[in-house]
């Protein structure tokens, strides 16, 4: 064991010091990181140290803390390092979070969507030639016969062009056609 002083630096520009009495073998990064996380009293949190070309590196392991003490041991003349640390929130937790975010409107939409095109299908640029209704939605009527002559439902079953065969297209998801 041997202590470590270490200086935190938060965001808000806040400092925090504290002594780490360090195993000397394995362990040592995980007994400096939850330390730093009672002190900080956060959890998810990176450790960046300061290196001797005033660089912000991150420390994730004993070998990456074992650099880092080499790097302090060698300021001045070697007694009292201090370990200047950064202190970053770990993102991952928060893209999770804003993944999630993102995602829920989208389902919504889908959903709505989908629903929607269940309950009535409209046939996007599709215009009822008698009613001018665009897009038409629910079924939709084209002539056999005429180019470009649609009519919706309503005007259909009103037999507003019954001199042709009309064809019945409920779905456009389903009948691809123009
Ligand atoms: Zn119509
Ligand atoms: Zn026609």
């Amino acid at each position: 064991m041997y202590a470590l002083r270490v200086k935190v630096s938060r965001n808000s520009g806040q400092f925090r010091r504290y002594k780490v009495d360090l195993p000397q073998q394995e362990g040592k990064f995980q007994v400096l990181y939850e330390k730093t996380c009672e002190i900080l009293g956060k959890n998810n949190i990176l450790l960046d140290y300061e290196d001797d070309e005033g660089d912000m590196v991150r420390l994730t392991s004993d070998v990456e803390l074992d650099e880092a003490l080499r790097v302090i041991n060698s300021y001045g003349d070697g007694s009292n390092p201090l370990l200047r640390l950064g202190i970053k929130d770990k993102v991952t937790d928060s893209n999770a979070l804003l993944n999630k975010c993102k995602s829920e409107p989208d389902t919504v939409k889908k959903d709505a969507t989908s629903m929607q095109s269940s309950v009535s299908p409209t046939h996007e640029g599709i215009r009822c030639y008698w009613c001018s209704t665009m897009p038409i939605a629910g079924a939709r009527f084209k002539c056999l016969v005429c180019e470009n002559y649609d009519l919706c439902e309503k005007c259909c079953c009103a037999g507003h062009h019954d001199q042709h065969a009309m064809m019945r297209i409920a779905d456009p998801e389903k009948t691809k056609i123009r």
